[in-house]
């Protein structure tokens, strides 16, 4: 039996990494602050942990799904006071800063620590086929490679701390403006008389593809369940984090700008815990139309 690897955070995206890792055969210590889905990994095989601390007591190798850069910080504030703990793998989205301060706080306990922030939703989680994008020391990637392997298809993008998480907040800012993008351009459509399907076809054999038109809204719009697996709230702090980032580089930032009022609308009409395919029904209220479809 291979050395039992340490799982923080069993939400969307958490929970079926850690099932996948079970899977294929790794054990795995695993916490969250929510009894429900902790007693659901036990009854997968996981062992369970009382604390952050108690993972990293328990483990050298140590991943975390976490939801915001603030829950990260003060999880590894616990990882590092750990005796166990040798490397400390992120896979939420934080933001290059948080990465950075994290960096800090568990290279002075001698803990690595790798950047892994995935692309990819819960259905990519589920699958297996998640991009990751890691930042960190190149021998611990190399290390590292049969759990990412698990995973999805892992990405080495720098060394240096942080680098994966700007790389994934580029990758959602253009994911949160190609679903908010086809969402307009559906409810302009559907008001003007097309039909949602077909638009979605023509779009797909088109040059306006997207990932939001291939995946998102046949999976979670025209089907009206609004189940894609990613929280509006989420969404929200992504393209905060991008803005945080860009303007402080200097730079303009109008479109990300135009996108951020667009989700923060969202949250304020449907809350942060809506999902994320959510962003059209402020769209569809004002134009009093439901773009509505996948019967075919
Ligand atoms: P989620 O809210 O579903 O899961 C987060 C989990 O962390 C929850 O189960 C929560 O109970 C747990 N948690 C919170 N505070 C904790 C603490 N102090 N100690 C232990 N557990 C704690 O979020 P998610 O959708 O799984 O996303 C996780 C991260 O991955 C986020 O940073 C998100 O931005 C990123 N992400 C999500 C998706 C997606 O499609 N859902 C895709 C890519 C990246």
């Amino acid at each position: 039996m291979s050395e039992p690897i340490g799982f923080i955070g069993l939400g969307n995206m958490g929970f079926p990494m850690m099932e996948r890792l079970l899977t294929a055969g790794f054990p795995v210590v695993a916490f969250d602050m929510r009894d429900d889905v902790l007693a659901k990994a036990t009854t997968l095989g996981a062992s369970r942990a009382g604390s952050v601390r108690d993972v990293a007591d328990r483990t050298e190798t140590i991943l975390a799904s976490l939801p915001t850069p603030q829950v990260s910080e003060s999880v590894v504030a616990d990882v590092a006071a750990g005796y166990r703990v040798r490397r400390f793998v992120d896979l939420s989205t934080v933001g290059g800063g948080a990465a950075q301060r994290n960096q800090a706080v568990l290279a002075a306990q001698g803990v690595a620590a790798l950047d892994s922030p995935v692309s990819g939703g819960m259905h990519g989680a589920q699958a297996g086929t998640l991009a990751l994008m890691v930042s960190g020391p190149r021998a611990e990637f190399d290390a590292l490679k049969p759990i990412f392997d698990v995973l999805g298809r892992a990405i080495f993008v720098s060394e240096q701390p942080g680098a994966a998480q700007t790389m994934k907040l580029i990758n959602n800012l253009m994911a949160a403006t190609t679903l908010a993008a086809t969402a307009e351009v559906m409810v302009m459509g559907v008001k003007a008389g097309l039909d949602a399907d077909v638009m979605i076809d023509v779009l797909n054999a088109g040059s306006g593809g997207t990932h939001a038109s291939r995946d998102k809204f046949p999976r979670a719009v025209l089907p009206r369940t609004f189940d894609y697996g990613f929280a509006t709230g989420l969404m929200a702090k992504d393209v905060r984090l991008y803005l945080d980032e860009a303007t402080s580089l200097g730079l303009p930032v109008e479109m990300a700008q135009t996108v951020q009022r667009i989700w923060e609308q969202t949250l304020r009409t449907e809350g942060a815990e809506s999902d994320f395919t959510s962003v059209i029904k402020p769209m569809e209220q004002a134009a009093g139309v439901i773009v509505e479809g996948g019967n075919r």
